[in-house]
């Protein structure tokens, strides 16, 4: 077994974590505390992640994946939040090309429809004048039909724009790599039970393994990044309420509806923006809005009337594809953390701001977006250092948080630029380590992936895989792009698997059981068997 799994998984390393005290201990693994593990890591502080179930196991591994400017939130006049997640867009795309990508989206337009092509051009206009640079399109019916010839004829023009997509759980990924990268440490399938106290200052965590394993750890400030879980750890600041929001997706292969762009329009039941987008390979069609009434600590599924409103919205601007339930890979729902002020407030009316709130000891924060987490950490890091004067604090402009290094030409022998690019900007400099390591034939990918094997390798060396629905549905998407959650492949997966985590026939065999309960409860849809 490899050195990551082997060392997080071994009985002395709890132990190890345990003494002496941190500067700072992060809880929750999804991007916001990636980014502030990353932040603290790189102003040179002892510090330490820890995570309840596998990294980017909550709702960093079931967005839409977009790293987008908010025209959204332009269009409700929330300037402040537009500009900010357009800056990011810009420097995200620029750090990581390859695992943040530019692609057109493109709006459609129909008659006596709020807005009209001109009132979103207005928007447009705005929009460019923010990102210092022009992007906006007008496209006419003829036009929008050669750009998507099975288009509804309702479609009457189409306005174009820029905006970024990624793979949100690759980015959490990434992260974590650069802070583990610059010395902080990681704990996954570990819960934090309980705040330590100490003069009424939080001055650590009670923590219980997956293993059942106990511990107390110390830390001169905790901080609380458990996002829709927050108000479980900590009491919420005063007049607010975590309203936890689901939304959700479907996966499509690629060839029942290819677009060339991130498709959008209004739902024609409740005039609420939907997208259809091209994403690894598939089309995904997402998402709804709605108050979950889930338990928080299962995983998040799919109701039968989302799967309708889904499909009904990707047939209305396509007819001709006659999309069914029966064409759908795969679906995934992800829970927003949305602080709320008034609860009587629409779901996509709701302020997708973050919030940040404190005791002596704990610093809190929830809510917000993906595209933001650099900026949520900054902000972060400006309450952690008032705890630890130590910390070093950093430009981005002199020492960049994240880095993807040049690709060498002796790789384009064997990938295209664009498999090159992609592998660079998952792995960052890794990724010469891991073609290094790749044989010939694990250059290939696995089915209409765009996973390399030599990732998936690589992946199991390094990526702290417990189970193999981490290495599925978060370190690979496999289990949301490949039919029956990629079961085909299971053969060579358990030769990796065994060969490289020292899972025997039993392990494996009680892998894929646990796997497939996951992958049929929140992964296929309810009524198909
Ligand atoms: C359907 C949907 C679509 C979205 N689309 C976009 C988009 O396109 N672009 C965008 O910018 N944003 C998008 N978002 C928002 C974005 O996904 C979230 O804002 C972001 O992922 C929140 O990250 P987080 O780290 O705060 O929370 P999470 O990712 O949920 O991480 C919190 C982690 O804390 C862990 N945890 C909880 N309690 C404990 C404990 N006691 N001990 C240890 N660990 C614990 C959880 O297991 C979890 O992994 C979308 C959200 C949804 C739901």
């Amino acid at each position: 077994m490899y050195s990551r799994t082997l060392q997080m998984l071994s009985p002395d390393y709890l132990k190890k974590l345990s003494t002496p005290s941190w500067d700072v201990i992060v809880v929750g693994g999804g991007i916001t505390g990636a980014g502030i593990l990353r932040a603290a890591a790189q102003q040179g502080l002892r510090c330490l992640l820890i995570e309840q179930r596998d990294f980017a196991w909550g709702t960093s591994s079931r967005s839409s994946s977009m790293v987008h400017g908010g025209l959204r939130y332009l269009g409700s006049g929330d300037w402040k939040l537009a500009r900010d997640s357009i800056n990011e867009r810009e420097w995200l795309q620029q750090s990581l090309p390859g695992l943040v990508n530019f692609i057109p989206f493109l709006m459609l337009h129909k008659p006596w429809q709020w807005p009209t092509h001109h009132a979103f051009q207005l928007l447009l206009t705005c929009y460019d004048r923010l990102a210092g640079y022009r992007t906006r399109q007008w496209f006419n019916k003829l036009k929008i039909r050669q750009l998507l010839p099975c288009v509804s004829s309702a479609c009457v023009s189409g306005s174009g724009f820029q905006d970024a997509l990624t793979d949100d759980a690759r980015l959490v990924m990434r992260v974590l790599q650069e802070a583990k990268n610059d010395g902080a440490e990681l704990l996954s399938y570990t819960r934090v039970d309980e705040l330590v106290y100490r003069d009424n200052q939080v001055v650590g965590v009670k923590v219980c393994t997956e293993a059942n394993k106990q511990a107390v750890l110390e830390a001169t400030v905790v901080v609380n990044a458990t996002g829709v879980w927050s108000n479980k750890l900590a009491s919420l600041a005063p007049g607010l309420t975590l309203r936890p929001l689901r939304g959700s997706h479907l996966t499509f292969p690629a060839w029942r509806l290819p677009v060339p762009a991130v498709v959008s329009f209004f739902h024609p039941q409740d005039h609420r923006p939907v997208f259809i987008y091209p994403w690894n390979n598939a089309t995904i069609v997402g998402t709804t809005d709605l108050d979950e009434s889930q338990k928080l600590d299962k995983e998040p599924k799919i109701s039968l009337t989302e799967i309708d409103y889904l499909l009904s919205a990707a047939n209305s601007q396509f007819p001709h594809a006659k999309l069914t339930a029966s064409d759908v890979l795969s679906c995934w729902s992800g829970v927003r953390p949305v602080l709320s002020q008034k609860r009587q407030r629409k779901p996509s009316k709701e302020s997708r701001h973050h919030m940040i709130w404190q005791e002596p000891g704990l610093i809190s924060v929830s809510g917000g977006k993906l595209t933001t987490f650099h900026l949520i950490a900054e902000e972060v890091m400006t309450l952690v250092a008032q705890y630890c004067p130590d910390a070093q604090p950093v430009s981005i402009h002199t020492s960049p948080w994240l880095r993807t290094p040049s690709i060498s030409n002796q790789w384009l022998r064997y990938l295209n630029p664009q498999q090159l690019q992609r592998l660079f900007g998952y792995y960052g400099k890794a990724a010469n380590e891991l073609l290094n390591c790749a044989k010939k034939e694990e250059l290939n990918t696995i089915g209409a992936s765009h996973t390399l094997w030599a990732e998936l390798k690589w992946i199991l060396m390094h990526e702290w895989v417990i189970h193999l629905d981490d290495l599925l549905l978060r370190r690979t998407r496999l289990g949301l792009l490949l039919r029956n959650g990629g079961d085909e492949y299971f053969p060579q997966i358990k030769y990796y698997s065994q060969q490289l985590l020292s899972w025997d026939d039993l392990r494996w065999r009680q892998e894929v059981q646990r796997y497939q309960q996951i992958w049929l409860r929140a992964y296929q849809l309810p009524n198909i068997s």
